[in-house]
């Protein structure tokens, strides 16, 4: 099995994090070198029954300026072309405008979009729930995981879904 994840969220969410951290545990290539002038390839994870090759996606936000509608129109081009969106959120930020503008672009890509809350080592137990309801309430995901990127928590989680859909 092998497949393409578009890694997508705000800035400081968390998304480098969680690339080390997956790359920590269990290694393969990194590479800064543009795969396309689009996209570049974060890093491969050759796990023992599958690749997962993650896909950095910058730019889904509110274009400012032609360029940036550029950019964004780009970017939303390969939600439609991988086999995963990974949308990572930060467990101790509300869902503000930042989100709510990508859910919304969200709604026209058929790709499974599972929800990465991060950064759970931040909050307490019960907060998570309350937090999982608020973005279930907007968008149809295919699987919340909680996850700590920089704690190593619930990565195997994490690429079992992900699994699912290669
Ligand atoms: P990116 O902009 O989405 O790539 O976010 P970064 O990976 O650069 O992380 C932004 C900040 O959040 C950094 O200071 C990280 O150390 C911190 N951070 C990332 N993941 C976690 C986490 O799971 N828990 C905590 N407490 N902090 C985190
Ligand atoms: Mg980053």
């Amino acid at each position: 099995k092998s497949g393409f994840v578009a890694i997508i969220g705000r800035p400081n969410v968390g998304k480098s994090t969680l690339m080390n951290s997956l790359i920590g545990q269990k290694v393969a290539i990194m590479s800064d070198k543009p795969q396309t002038t689009r996209n570049k390839i974060l890093c491969v994870l050759t796990l023992a029954d599958a690749q997962i090759l993650f896909i950095d996606t910058p730019g889904i936000h509110k274009p400012k300026h032609k360029l940036g509608e550029y950019m964004v129109k780009t970017a939303e081009n390969t939600l439609h072309e991988v086999d995963v969106v990974a949308f990572v959120v930060d467990a101790t930020e509300e869902l503000g405008a930042g989100e709510q503008y990508i859910l919304e672009r969200l709604k026209t890509v058929k790709t499974p979009v599972l929800l990465v809350i991060n950064k759970i080592d931040q909050i307490s137990k019960n907060n998570i729930l309350p937090i999982i309801t608020q973005y279930t309430n907007c968008f149809d995901f295919s699987a919340v995981v909680p996850i700590s990127a920089l704690e190593h928590t619930n990565l195997d989680h994490l690429t079992d879904e992900i699994k699912k859909h290669l």
